[in-house]
Protein backbone atom coordinates (compact mmCIF):
# COMPACT_ATOMS: atom_id res chain seq x y z
CA UNK A 1 0.00 0.00 0.00
CA UNK A 2 1.15 3.30 -0.79
CA UNK A 3 2.80 5.64 2.12
CA UNK A 4 2.77 9.00 1.31
CA UNK A 5 5.41 11.43 3.05
CA UNK A 6 5.49 14.85 4.51
CA UNK A 7 1.39 15.18 4.27
CA UNK A 8 0.48 18.70 6.29
CA UNK A 9 -1.72 17.59 9.28
CA UNK A 10 -3.51 20.98 9.12
CA UNK A 11 -5.05 19.95 6.29
CA UNK A 12 -7.03 17.40 8.45
CA UNK A 13 -7.95 19.27 11.35
CA UNK A 14 -10.59 21.14 12.05
CA UNK A 15 -9.21 23.90 13.69
CA UNK A 16 -6.48 23.69 10.83
CA UNK A 17 -3.39 23.49 12.67
CA UNK A 18 -0.45 20.53 13.05
CA UNK A 19 2.75 19.71 11.01
CA UNK A 20 3.48 16.96 9.24
CA UNK A 21 3.29 13.23 9.46
CA UNK A 22 6.80 11.14 9.06
CA UNK A 23 4.42 8.69 6.71
CA UNK A 24 0.61 8.62 5.74
CA UNK A 25 -1.68 5.86 4.37
CA UNK A 26 -5.29 5.60 3.70
CA UNK A 27 -6.55 2.30 3.77
CA UNK A 28 -9.09 1.20 2.07
CA UNK A 29 -10.21 -2.46 3.42
CA UNK A 30 -9.63 -4.26 6.80
CA UNK A 31 -6.66 -6.17 4.93
CA UNK A 32 -5.33 -3.55 3.89
CA UNK A 33 -5.46 -1.49 7.31
CA UNK A 34 -4.17 -4.93 8.90
CA UNK A 35 -1.07 -5.08 6.36
CA UNK A 36 -0.18 -1.12 6.61
CA UNK A 37 -0.78 -1.85 10.19
CA UNK A 38 2.09 -4.57 10.54
CA UNK A 39 4.24 -2.58 8.54
CA UNK A 40 4.21 0.18 11.70
CA UNK A 41 5.04 -2.47 13.72
CA UNK A 42 7.77 -4.53 11.72
CA UNK A 43 9.35 -0.79 11.72
CA UNK A 44 8.76 0.59 15.03
CA UNK A 45 6.76 3.29 14.31
CA UNK A 46 4.03 4.66 16.28
CA UNK A 47 0.50 4.96 14.54
CA UNK A 48 -2.28 7.64 14.50
CA UNK A 49 -5.26 7.26 12.73
CA UNK A 50 -7.50 10.99 12.10
CA UNK A 51 -10.80 10.90 11.35
CA UNK A 52 -12.21 14.16 10.71
CA UNK A 53 -9.48 15.86 13.00
CA UNK A 54 -12.60 17.45 15.12
CA UNK A 55 -11.18 16.74 18.48
CA UNK A 56 -7.30 16.85 17.56
CA UNK A 57 -4.59 19.21 18.01
CA UNK A 58 -1.44 18.52 16.45
CA UNK A 59 2.23 19.78 17.22
CA UNK A 60 3.52 22.18 15.14
CA UNK A 61 6.81 19.96 14.34
CA UNK A 62 4.55 17.42 13.29
CA UNK A 63 4.31 13.25 13.92
CA UNK A 64 6.90 11.47 13.68
CA UNK A 65 4.98 8.19 13.03
CA UNK A 66 2.54 7.03 10.64
CA UNK A 67 -1.21 8.58 9.90
CA UNK A 68 -3.98 6.67 8.89
CA UNK A 69 -7.35 8.12 6.94
CA UNK A 70 -9.93 5.56 6.59
CA UNK A 71 -10.98 5.22 3.42
CA UNK A 72 -12.96 3.49 0.38
CA UNK A 73 -15.45 0.60 2.50
CA UNK A 74 -13.54 1.91 5.58
CA UNK A 75 -15.61 5.42 4.98
CA UNK A 76 -19.46 3.86 3.62
CA UNK A 77 -22.34 3.57 5.87
CA UNK A 78 -25.58 2.07 5.09
CA UNK A 79 -28.32 0.58 6.19
CA UNK A 80 -29.25 -3.21 7.21
CA UNK A 81 -32.75 -3.83 8.74
CA UNK A 82 -32.69 -1.40 11.76
CA UNK A 83 -28.98 -1.31 12.09
CA UNK A 84 -26.93 1.54 10.58
CA UNK A 85 -23.72 -0.13 9.30
CA UNK A 86 -20.90 2.56 8.86
CA UNK A 87 -16.97 2.13 8.00
CA UNK A 88 -14.93 4.20 11.32
CA UNK A 89 -13.75 6.87 8.70
CA UNK A 90 -17.56 7.48 7.74
CA UNK A 91 -18.34 11.39 8.63
CA UNK A 92 -21.12 10.96 11.02
CA UNK A 93 -23.45 13.89 8.89
CA UNK A 94 -22.87 10.54 5.99
CA UNK A 95 -24.42 8.04 8.50
CA UNK A 96 -26.98 10.42 9.81
CA UNK A 97 -28.02 10.98 5.97
CA UNK A 98 -28.52 7.25 5.61
CA UNK A 99 -30.45 6.64 8.56
CA UNK A 100 -32.72 9.42 8.06
CA UNK A 101 -33.12 8.78 4.43
CA UNK A 102 -34.11 4.79 5.64
CA UNK A 103 -36.79 6.11 8.50
CA UNK A 104 -34.58 5.47 11.77
CA UNK A 105 -34.13 7.56 14.40
CA UNK A 106 -31.93 7.55 17.26
CA UNK A 107 -28.78 9.27 15.75
CA UNK A 108 -29.98 12.56 15.69
CA UNK A 109 -28.26 13.59 18.11
CA UNK A 110 -24.78 13.45 16.40
CA UNK A 111 -26.04 16.45 13.73
CA UNK A 112 -23.90 18.64 15.65
CA UNK A 113 -20.96 15.99 16.22
CA UNK A 114 -18.39 16.73 13.00
CA UNK A 115 -16.66 13.72 13.35
CA UNK A 116 -16.53 10.32 11.94
CA UNK A 117 -18.19 7.25 13.35
CA UNK A 118 -14.80 5.68 14.30
CA UNK A 119 -13.44 9.26 15.98
CA UNK A 120 -17.08 9.06 17.71
CA UNK A 121 -16.25 5.67 19.34
CA UNK A 122 -12.83 6.27 20.34
CA UNK A 123 -14.26 9.89 22.29
CA UNK A 124 -17.21 8.34 22.97
CA UNK A 125 -19.26 11.27 21.67
CA UNK A 126 -22.48 12.74 22.80
CA UNK A 127 -24.84 15.74 22.98
CA UNK A 128 -28.46 16.10 23.45
CA UNK A 129 -28.24 13.23 26.50
CA UNK A 130 -27.33 11.10 23.77
CA UNK A 131 -23.87 9.18 23.17
CA UNK A 132 -22.52 6.63 20.72
CA UNK A 133 -22.28 4.12 24.58
CA UNK A 134 -26.62 4.12 23.35
CA UNK A 135 -26.90 3.04 20.43
CA UNK A 136 -23.61 1.21 19.91
CA UNK A 137 -24.08 -2.93 19.14
CA UNK A 138 -20.94 -3.79 18.55
CA UNK A 139 -17.26 -2.33 16.58
CA UNK A 140 -14.50 -3.83 14.65
CA UNK A 141 -11.45 -3.16 16.26
CA UNK A 142 -8.35 -3.60 14.38
CA UNK A 143 -4.49 -3.79 15.68
CA UNK A 144 -1.00 -4.87 14.02
CA UNK A 145 -2.50 -8.22 15.87
CA UNK A 146 -6.17 -9.04 14.99
CA UNK A 147 -9.54 -7.88 14.29
CA UNK A 148 -12.21 -8.28 16.56
CA UNK A 149 -15.62 -6.91 17.83
CA UNK A 150 -15.89 -5.06 20.90
CA UNK A 151 -19.49 -4.54 22.85
CA UNK A 152 -19.39 -1.10 24.73
CA UNK A 153 -18.82 -2.35 27.78
CA UNK A 154 -15.67 -4.01 26.61
CA UNK A 155 -14.58 -0.54 24.71
CA UNK A 156 -14.97 0.92 28.14
CA UNK A 157 -16.84 3.31 26.95
CA UNK A 158 -17.95 6.31 28.99
CA UNK A 159 -18.25 9.71 29.68
CA UNK A 160 -15.91 11.66 26.45
CA UNK A 161 -12.99 8.78 26.56
CA UNK A 162 -12.91 5.04 25.70
CA UNK A 163 -10.12 2.45 27.10
CA UNK A 164 -8.99 1.97 23.17
CA UNK A 165 -4.92 2.08 22.95
CA UNK A 166 -2.89 3.86 20.44
CA UNK A 167 -2.80 1.50 17.28
CA UNK A 168 -6.33 0.16 18.21
CA UNK A 169 -8.09 1.35 14.54
CA UNK A 170 -12.06 1.20 14.29
CA UNK A 171 -12.42 -0.25 11.14
CA UNK A 172 -16.68 -0.85 11.22
CA UNK A 173 -19.44 -0.20 13.58
CA UNK A 174 -22.80 -1.47 13.91
CA UNK A 175 -25.37 0.60 15.75
CA UNK A 176 -28.53 -0.34 16.36
CA UNK A 177 -31.57 2.29 15.96
CA UNK A 178 -35.35 2.52 15.77
CA UNK A 179 -37.92 3.23 12.99
CA UNK A 180 -39.27 7.03 12.84
CA UNK A 181 -40.96 8.86 10.00
CA UNK A 182 -38.18 11.16 8.43
CA UNK A 183 -40.21 13.96 8.71
CA UNK A 184 -39.91 13.59 12.09
CA UNK A 185 -36.18 12.78 11.96
CA UNK A 186 -35.65 16.08 9.89
CA UNK A 187 -37.51 18.56 12.43
CA UNK A 188 -35.51 17.18 15.30
CA UNK A 189 -32.60 17.81 13.52
CA UNK A 190 -33.79 21.14 12.39
CA UNK A 191 -34.51 21.76 16.36
CA UNK A 192 -31.03 20.44 17.53
CA UNK A 193 -28.63 22.84 15.31
CA UNK A 194 -30.74 25.85 15.71
CA UNK A 195 -29.81 24.95 19.67
CA UNK A 196 -26.14 24.29 18.31
CA UNK A 197 -25.75 27.59 16.66
CA UNK A 198 -28.13 29.67 19.30
CA UNK A 199 -25.15 29.12 21.89
CA UNK A 200 -21.86 28.06 20.34
CA UNK A 201 -19.73 29.01 17.14
CA UNK A 202 -20.57 27.15 14.62
CA UNK A 203 -18.72 29.22 11.28
CA UNK A 204 -15.31 29.12 12.93
CA UNK A 205 -12.14 26.72 13.03
CA UNK A 206 -12.13 25.12 16.12
CA UNK A 207 -11.44 21.71 17.47
CA UNK A 208 -14.94 21.45 19.66
CA UNK A 209 -15.07 20.78 23.52
CA UNK A 210 -11.42 22.04 25.10
CA UNK A 211 -12.06 20.96 28.38
CA UNK A 212 -14.12 18.22 29.80
CA UNK A 213 -16.96 19.95 32.11
CA UNK A 214 -15.42 19.47 35.49
CA UNK A 215 -17.21 17.91 38.85
CA UNK A 216 -18.72 21.48 39.71
CA UNK A 217 -21.91 23.03 39.91
CA UNK A 218 -20.21 25.31 36.72
CA UNK A 219 -19.23 23.99 33.10
CA UNK A 220 -15.70 24.35 31.80
CA UNK A 221 -17.68 26.60 29.54
CA UNK A 222 -19.17 28.74 32.45
CA UNK A 223 -16.26 28.62 34.56
CA UNK A 224 -13.34 29.82 31.99
CA UNK A 225 -16.59 33.21 31.46
CA UNK A 226 -16.06 33.60 34.82
CA UNK A 227 -12.33 33.77 34.84
CA UNK A 228 -13.07 36.66 32.11
CA UNK A 229 -11.49 34.64 29.06
CA UNK A 230 -14.05 34.93 26.66
CA UNK A 231 -12.20 37.12 23.48
CA UNK A 232 -8.62 35.87 25.12
CA UNK A 233 -5.99 36.13 22.59
CA UNK A 234 -2.53 34.56 22.01
CA UNK A 235 -1.40 34.88 18.85
CA UNK A 236 -3.55 33.74 16.59
CA UNK A 237 -5.77 31.80 18.91
CA UNK A 238 -8.59 32.97 20.70
CA UNK A 239 -11.06 31.93 23.14
CA UNK A 240 -14.51 31.91 21.32
CA UNK A 241 -16.03 35.53 22.42
CA UNK A 242 -19.61 32.92 22.07
CA UNK A 243 -18.63 30.25 24.43
CA UNK A 244 -15.17 30.15 26.86
CA UNK A 245 -14.02 25.87 26.23
CA UNK A 246 -13.83 26.78 22.23
CA UNK A 247 -10.77 27.86 21.11
CA UNK A 248 -10.82 29.73 17.87
CA UNK A 249 -8.35 29.62 14.46
CA UNK A 250 -8.32 33.81 14.56
CA UNK A 251 -5.66 34.38 12.31
CA UNK A 252 -3.32 31.62 11.08
CA UNK A 253 -2.82 30.04 14.64
CA UNK A 254 -0.15 27.59 15.49
CA UNK A 255 -1.04 24.82 17.80
CA UNK A 256 1.29 26.43 20.46
CA UNK A 257 -0.97 29.52 20.83
CA UNK A 258 -3.88 27.19 21.34
CA UNK A 259 -1.62 25.39 23.98
CA UNK A 260 -0.57 28.43 25.52
CA UNK A 261 -4.31 29.50 25.80
CA UNK A 262 -5.06 25.91 27.61
CA UNK A 263 -2.13 26.90 29.97
CA UNK A 264 -4.04 29.56 30.55
CA UNK A 265 -7.36 28.88 31.12
CA UNK A 266 -5.87 25.85 32.87
CA UNK A 267 -4.00 28.59 35.70
CA UNK A 268 -7.38 30.95 35.88
CA UNK A 269 -9.64 27.81 36.33
CA UNK A 270 -7.25 26.40 39.13
CA UNK A 271 -6.70 29.69 40.96
CA UNK A 272 -9.91 31.01 40.96
CA UNK A 273 -12.15 27.95 41.50
CA UNK A 274 -9.71 25.59 42.53
CA UNK A 275 -10.42 23.60 39.86
CA UNK A 276 -7.88 21.52 37.56
CA UNK A 277 -9.31 21.03 34.15
CA UNK A 278 -8.62 18.21 32.27
CA UNK A 279 -8.35 18.47 28.19
CA UNK A 280 -11.00 16.50 26.41
CA UNK A 281 -9.12 17.47 22.98
CA UNK A 282 -6.48 14.76 21.92
CA UNK A 283 -3.15 16.06 21.43
CA UNK A 284 -1.11 14.25 18.75
CA UNK A 285 3.19 14.90 18.58
CA UNK A 286 4.79 16.46 21.17
CA UNK A 287 2.57 18.56 22.92
CA UNK A 288 1.95 19.14 26.57
CA UNK A 289 0.37 21.80 28.44
CA UNK A 290 2.44 23.41 31.27
CA UNK A 291 2.47 22.22 34.79
CA UNK A 292 -0.01 24.05 37.17
CA UNK A 293 2.12 25.83 39.90
CA UNK A 294 0.18 24.54 43.13
C1 LIG B 1 -17.79 22.67 16.19
C2 LIG B 1 -17.57 21.39 16.94
C3 LIG B 1 -18.58 20.90 17.75
C4 LIG B 1 -18.39 19.71 18.48
N1 LIG B 1 -19.41 19.25 19.27
C5 LIG B 1 -19.25 18.08 19.93
C6 LIG B 1 -20.31 17.56 20.74
O1 LIG B 1 -21.39 18.13 20.86
N2 LIG B 1 -20.10 16.39 21.40
C7 LIG B 1 -18.92 15.72 21.30
O2 LIG B 1 -18.79 14.65 21.91
N3 LIG B 1 -17.89 16.20 20.54
C8 LIG B 1 -18.02 17.36 19.86
N4 LIG B 1 -17.00 17.84 19.10
C9 LIG B 1 -15.71 17.12 19.09
C10 LIG B 1 -15.54 16.07 18.00
O3 LIG B 1 -16.38 16.36 16.91
C11 LIG B 1 -15.84 14.66 18.54
O4 LIG B 1 -14.97 14.31 19.59
C12 LIG B 1 -15.68 13.62 17.42
O5 LIG B 1 -16.20 12.39 17.85
C13 LIG B 1 -14.24 13.42 16.98
O6 LIG B 1 -14.29 12.62 15.82
P1 LIG B 1 -13.20 12.73 14.68
O7 LIG B 1 -13.50 11.68 13.69
O8 LIG B 1 -13.10 14.12 14.15
O9 LIG B 1 -11.90 12.35 15.50
P2 LIG B 1 -10.49 13.08 15.47
O10 LIG B 1 -10.64 14.45 16.05
O11 LIG B 1 -9.88 12.96 14.12
O12 LIG B 1 -9.68 12.19 16.50
C14 LIG B 1 -10.01 12.19 17.87
C15 LIG B 1 -9.41 10.92 18.50
O13 LIG B 1 -10.11 9.80 17.98
C16 LIG B 1 -9.18 8.90 17.38
N5 LIG B 1 -9.81 8.28 16.22
C17 LIG B 1 -10.35 8.86 15.13
N6 LIG B 1 -10.83 7.92 14.29
C18 LIG B 1 -10.60 6.73 14.89
C19 LIG B 1 -10.84 5.37 14.52
N7 LIG B 1 -11.42 5.03 13.35
N8 LIG B 1 -10.44 4.40 15.37
C20 LIG B 1 -9.83 4.69 16.55
N9 LIG B 1 -9.57 5.95 16.94
C21 LIG B 1 -9.96 6.95 16.12
C22 LIG B 1 -7.99 9.77 16.97
O14 LIG B 1 -6.79 9.00 16.83
C23 LIG B 1 -7.94 10.71 18.17
O15 LIG B 1 -7.31 10.08 19.25
C24 LIG B 1 -17.17 19.02 18.36
C25 LIG B 1 -16.16 19.51 17.53
C26 LIG B 1 -16.34 20.69 16.81
C27 LIG B 1 -15.25 21.18 15.93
Amino acid sequence: MKLEKGVRLSRFTTIGTGGPAAAFARPETVDELQEVLAYARDHELPVAVVGLGSNLLVADEGFDGLVLKLAGELARAEVDGERLVAGGGAPNAVALHRARAAGLGGFEFACAIPGTIGGGVRMNAGAYDGDWAGILERALVVDAEEASWRTPEQLGLRYRRSDLKPGEIVAEVEFRLAARPPVEIKSLIADLQARRKAAQPTNKRTYGSVFKNPDHELTAGRMLEACGLKGYRIGGAQISPRHANFIENADEARSEDAIALMGEARRRAYEQHGVELEHEVVFLGELELPPLSK
